[in-house]
């Protein structure tokens, strides 16, 4: 039997988005409750696998179904593809399951040719719009399936404006627009050496393939890095009748919100631009009117329009991002899809359509993007130091937050300061486009000089939740020659620093201080509906008291790793912990953990206090010894003065410690065989810590847990070290204060013999990143430096140091569980890996039956949403 891949929109499954792409997908259900949409079709996301199983073909089987829905096509029309006398021109769009705005591919206005353009003229009466129609799809084509850089077009078109004299493209005449179509062609010819296409279906087929390929351009192949979508699921293609917004006055093109979608009121918000076409509004071309103008330009349309909002809404349960046309006064709607919004918007519709009795608390929970939930916790500027700061120039304030930073104009450019240490970039452009996606990603904020609050850097900053000013038409921006002139000719050049404020638009001189987000009421009302759905714990990884106190404000039930190694990085402290490392006699160790004892001991006093009536898992030292080694000339001299050796000996010992290969080399519980002391010395910090917290009448929870275990006896001597220290002090002492010994499961062998650990083991938590590196053999300090060239090549489409590897990892998981509760059934088990605060990671070690997930203090909140997400998805 034959397979089906080409849909038109009356007989396409609405739901099926795998098959249809949302756009489709949408497509459908909009003729379903009879929207006027132009009518149309869509190649199916298996054809684009067809495509690509075919090495870049498209079968005979699916040519035919495309040029039957053609036909039908033009029989609903009542218009034929390619007659000069009454031509059907289409629109060809690319539409994937998830929405990824701007990435791939569009052609509009496909089907002219010279012979299709004079007929068209005399039937439309309106050459201007015809001229108008054609320059736009020869620079579509060329750019889109030809590969010609548009910028050449730009080139054309712009020096067109200039020698007429014209400022806006509104302005360029029929004859105008001949001449640039002239030039258009001639620049086709130069750049291919062979004329324009003519055959309107070879222009259809073309253009397929090429919004098939766009699929694996590399602005899409970086948007699905980003978002985390599979690189397999491929497009679906719409192919709709042509309206037109570029007619003249009584038509216009437009993009609207349900509600708004920085701040999620619940009011109609968009753009749209009079006599204009596809990407014009977004494209920042000219500057487009609110879409409220169009109640006073054009009411009747604006009702239908405002009524149409609402149906969808409704029928979508979900704020609605929809584009449409107005052709000679008549409404058309081209698309539908749930809005992108902010993480404060996403809260504040998901609340308001519970109130609205739109949907339930779960479907709320549901509806936020658990990352997103990040913008919140995002900076606003000190109010102090924003008094003396000054103002240069008021853009449209794009995305919210507070950005502060040093000035680069070209995204890539901003990878590479990032990549360099810089730790904060301002990306200023006169527009975005979606080639400088990366660069936006790594900026800490974005302004441009042109386009709305629709433009491509207002939709992509917000859904980021980069802070973001556009349209800041007050700054003459100079990208080449990287520098930009306020109103009152003030020279900004890369690298001075500005400050933007993406919720007022205001942009600043020179760098202001920023400070932490406050939680708002829709934030605490989410979360608490979360907490009642989910059930997995959420701890978090922190090693001071500030990280710990964080961490329970964000909800921390615990923290659920303190890496006892962080305590030392302080300048103070290291070289104690060096001197203890170094030490060749027992005196020499001895000194040095003296020293360390106290400073230890009020670490954890601290983490204790701040967790009052929390589990507290301190890890013994786990540091790759290099990280200690001192590499520095001073502090190698510094450090035989304090140990009072000579120079050289000093530097044989650090040569002799020195690894090939320190991450498998002497760290973990390896250190603790080799200088026990340090593990007593740690344990008599924790419990010491706990009886004087205790003292204070503070109730304390402490677990020690014993890194990099691979073997059951490196655990009985480890343990052994700590019960026997544990035990003589709390011999002594007034309390009796339970603590728990544990592992972490980070060794592949510790996964396969995880019932005898579990013998000697009270808890397991699953260190997944030193565990990814040894079951994939990667190295995870080295690993990024190859696995770019796995995403490129379609090997990997994720890293699997940041989202588990649910099928090697996550086997290892799953049996060290059941082997673990097999020997002991109430052994508590959790994660302190990275992906203990990675949403879908998270998903997976709720449905492997852990216990909680530990995640740094800011993933908290997000860790929490997708906990309660996860229980629901189960239940579907
Ligand atoms: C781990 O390996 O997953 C872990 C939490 O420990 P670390 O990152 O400190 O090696
Ligand atoms: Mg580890």
């Amino acid at each position: 039997m034959s397979n089906r891949y080409v849909w038109p929109f009356s007989e396409a499954d609405g739901k099926n988005k795998e098959l249809l792409g949302g756009k489709g997908a949408n497509l459908a259900v909009m003729t379903g409750i009879g929207l006027p949409i132009p009518w149309g079709f869509t190649v199916s996301t298996e054809a684009c696998a067809d495509y690509y199983e075919k090495n870049e073909v498209i079968s005979a089987e699916i040519e035919a179904q495309i040029y039957a829905n053609l036909l039908e096509l033009e029989k609903i029309t009542g218009k034929t593809f390619g007659d000069p006398i009454n031509p059907l021109l289409v629109s060809v769009r690319s539409g994937a399951r998830a929405s990824m705005p701007g990435m791939m591919d569009t052609i509009l206005n496909l089907g002219l040719n010279d012979e299709v353009a004079a007929g068209l003229t005399i039937s439309t009466d309106n050459e201007r719009f015809v001229c108008d129609s054609y320059r736009r799809f020869i620079q579509m084509f060329s750019d889109v399936v030809m590969g010609i850089d548009k910028s050449k077009f730009d080139a054309i078109f712009e020096f067109e404006k200039k020698s007429t004299g014209a400022e806006l493209d509104t302005e360029l005449t029929a004859d105008n627009l001949k001449d640039v179509i002239k030039m258009y062609k001639a620049l086709y010819y130069g750049e291919k050496k062979s004329s324009f296409p003519t055959d309107p279906k070879l222009q259809l087929i073309e253009s397929i393939k090429a919004v098939f390929r766009s699929w694996n351009n590399e602005r899409a192949v970086s948007y699905r890095r980003i978002y985390q979508i599979p690189d397999d699921w491929g497009t679906a293609v719409t192919i709709q009748e042509m309206v037109f917004g570029n007619m003249g006055d009584d038509s216009g093109t437009g993009v609207a919100f349900t509600r708004n979608p920085s701040t999620g009121e619940n009011k109609l918000f968009g753009e749209f631009l009079i006599n204009a076409q596809g990407e014009d509004v977004v494209a920042g071309i000219r500057t487009p009117l609110a879409i409220v103008e169009l109640k006073v330009i054009m009411p009747e349309v604006y009702e239908e329009f405002v009524s149409i909002a609402n149906k969808l809404e409704d029928h979508f349960r979900d704020m609605q991002d929809m584009e449409f046309t107005i052709e000679k006064g008549k409404l058309f709607m081209l698309q539908t899809r749930n809005g992108k919004r902010t993480a404060a918007a996403a809260l504040k519709i998901a609340i308001d359509l519970v109130s609205e009795g739109m949907i339930n608390e779960e479907d709320a929970i549901a509806m936020v993007q658990p990352e997103q939930l990040d913008q919140l916790l995002h900076q606003g500027f000190d109010k102090i130091a924003l008094k003396n700061a000054n103002v240069i120039a008021k853009g449209l304030p794009a995305s919210p937050g507070a950005a502060t930073g040093i000035i680069c104009f070209n995204a890539q450019d901003v990878d590479k300061l990032v990549k360099a240490g810089a730790s904060k970039v301002i990306l200023v452009r006169s527009e975005t486009s979606p080639e400088d996606i990366e660069g936006m990603h790594s900026a800490t904020g974005i302004l441009t000089g042109r386009g709305g609050m629709t433009s491509h850097a207002a939709v992509v900053a917000r859904q980021m939740g980069r802070c973001c000013i556009a349209g800041c038409s007050e700054i003459n921006i100079f990208e080449k020659e990287k520098y930009f002139l306020d109103s009152k000719n003030n020279k900004y050049s890369e690298g001075d620093y500005i400050s933007l404020n993406g919720s007022t638009g205001y942009l600043y001189d020179g760098e202001i201080a920023t400070v932490d987000a406050t939680v708002t009421e829709d934030f605490l009302t989410l979360m608490k509906w979360a907490d009642e759905v989910r059930t997995l714990g959420i701890y978090a990884n922190a090693d001071t008291p500030e990280d710990a106190r964080r961490a329970r404000e964000f909800g921390a039930e615990g923290i659920g790793l303190c890496r006892s190694e962080h305590m030392f990085f302080d300048k103070k402290r290291i070289s104690a912990i060096r001197e203890m490392i170094l030490a060749r006699t027992e005196m020499q160790r001895k000194r040095a953990l003296d020293k360390l004892l106290p400073m230890q001991r009020g670490d954890f006093e601290g983490l204790f206090k701040e967790m009052d009536g929390l589990p507290v898992i301190i890890r013994l030292l786990d540091p790759p010894l290099h990280e200690f080694l001192p590499t520095e000339q001073v502090d190698i001299e510094e450090l035989a003065v304090e140990m009072e050796i000579p120079l050289f000996e000093l530097k044989q010992i650090i040569t002799k410690l020195k690894e090939f290969n320190p991450l498998m080399g002497h760290r973990g519980c390896r250190l603790a065989v080799t200088y026990p002391e340090i593990a007593e010395m740690q344990t008599r910090a924790v419990i010491e810590a706990a009886i004087n917290m205790s003292r204070e009448g503070i109730k304390v929870i402490p677990e020690i847990m014993i890194p990099l275990i691979g073997d059951e006896k490196e655990l009985k001597y480890v343990k052994s070290i700590v019960v026997n220290t544990a035990t003589n002090l709390l011999l002594t002492s007034e309390f009796d204060i339970h603590y728990k010994v544990g592992t972490m499961i980070e060794i592949p062998r510790a996964a396969i013999i995880a019932d005898i650990l579990a013998e000697y083991a009270e808890f397991f938590s699953f260190g997944t990143n030193d565990m990814t590196q040894f079951v994939f053999g990667y190295s995870r300090d080295d690993a990024d430096k190859f696995l770019f060239d796995y995403y490129k090549k379609g090997i990997f489409d994720k890293n699997p140091f940041e989202k588990l590897d649910q099928i090697g990892v996550g086997s290892m998981m799953k049996m060290a569980v059941a082997l673990g509760r097999r020997t002991r059934p109430d052994i508590e088990l959790g994660i302190c890996g990275e992906h203990g605060g990675d949403p879908s990671s998270i998903e997976f070690c709720n449905s492997i039956g852990l216990d909680y997930v530990s995640c740094s203090p800011f993933r908290v909140p997000i860790a929490r949403l997708a906990a309660a997400q996860a229980v629901i998805n189960s239940r579907k």
